[in-house]
């Protein structure tokens, strides 16, 4: 296969903090011979595993970013025994756009992997993750949250897994992260998920969903924080105990957790984040906004659960999904 053009300009072998970028040859109008730059910084010492950590796959989720360029500004080789691998900016255009996916080609980077060495940007990036970086690491947190049109349940999250140990390996690291609620999730749309890259590695992997809207929040932010440290601390690399608080665990196992709406309109929720509903209930009510007079559209609940996450903006059109349930499971 091609080799991946992104050129690092730190040297992932040497030992110590470097801060540098994967610099990403792009060619266009205002720069003939220019680059896109995506922010890395490694810091490594001694013998120990090698985490690699990820913020704004999606470009306007911010909890991500938020811890790792704290991280990336404060760790110390000292601090360390491996490897910790910190890019707060995951597709760089996107989040310097504030958008979802990158505005130069329109891409998904959760929906690209495994890339393509000679495709456009988000491919590239996708690739070199696929046969540079996760090669190299043991533990891998890619943060999350619902971006400008989705909110969440503050969670933690591994996957249903194929090997038993694997899966046992994710889940202790996800409890390890301790977000105020943990999952076992559902994708609706698991083609091309850097989420399904990293685990069919083999790799221990952690994800979140921490909130939404497009903005952080302070307990939100302090739950990434807080968050990467324990795994940082529970894959051996930092020193110290684990801070631990109470977590809600969760779990969705079939595909009614999804409501999805067939109709456009003005959306009248009638169940909050973290309510728990029967099925049957009145999840939302869909308003016509282009007629009075009219009566809405109801959407109901497929199944029991607690909601966990909901569409953010205040209009829907077909096919949107409105809210996700999880049902409560038991340790
Ligand atoms: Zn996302």
């Amino acid at each position: 296969m091609r080799k991946n053009p992104i050129f690092a300009t730190i040297d992932y072998n040497s030992h110590g903090v470097q801060h540098g970028y994967l610099r990403l040859p792009y060619s266009r109008n205002d720069s003939a011979w220019g680059a896109i730059h995506i922010p890395i910084t490694q810091v490594k010492n001694g013998i120990g595993a090698c985490a690699l950590l990820t913020g704004a796959n999606h470009g306007d989720e911010y909890e991500g970013p938020l811890a790792l360029v704290e991280l990336a500004a404060t760790l110390k080789p000292e601090d360390v025994s491996g490897t910790v691998i910190i890019i707060p900016f995951m597709n760089h255009p996107a989040f310097l756009a504030g958008t979802r996916v990158s505005p130069i080609d329109d891409l998904n980077m959760n929906r690209a992997f495994p890339g393509q060495p000679d495709g456009s940007p988000t491919q590239k990036i996708a690739d070199y993750f696929q046969r540079t970086l996760l090669p190299m690491a043991d533990v891998v947190l890619d943060f999350h949250s619902g971006g400008k049109t989705l909110d969440f349940l503050p969670f933690a999250a591994s996957h249903a897994l194929d090997d038993p140990e694997q899966q046992a390996r994710c889940r202790a690291a996800r409890d390890a992260f301790n977000a105020p609620f943990s999952i076992e999730m559902r994708e609706i749309d698991a083609l091309g998920m850097y989420d399904d890259a990293v685990e069919s590695q083999g790799k221990t992997f952690v994800t979140t969903e921490l909130g939404g809207g497009g903005t952080a929040t302070p307990d939100t932010a302090e739950i990434a924080r807080k968050g990467v440290r324990n795994l940082l601390i529970h894959a051996g690399i930092l020193a110290g105990e684990l801070t631990i608080a109470p977590s809600r665990l969760l779990s969705q196992e079939d595909d009614d957790c999804f409501h999805v709406t067939n109709h456009s309109g003005l959306v009248d929720f009638a169940v909050a984040l973290g309510q728990s509903v029967t099925k049957g209930d009145l999840i939302a009510r869909i308003w016509d906004t282009q007629h009075t007079g009219i009566l809405p559209r109801s959407v109901f609940a497929l199944m029991d659960g607690i909601v966990t996450a909901r569409h953010h903006p205040g209009l829907v059109q077909p096919g949107d999904c409105l809210a996700v349930l999880a049902t409560e499971a038991t340790p």
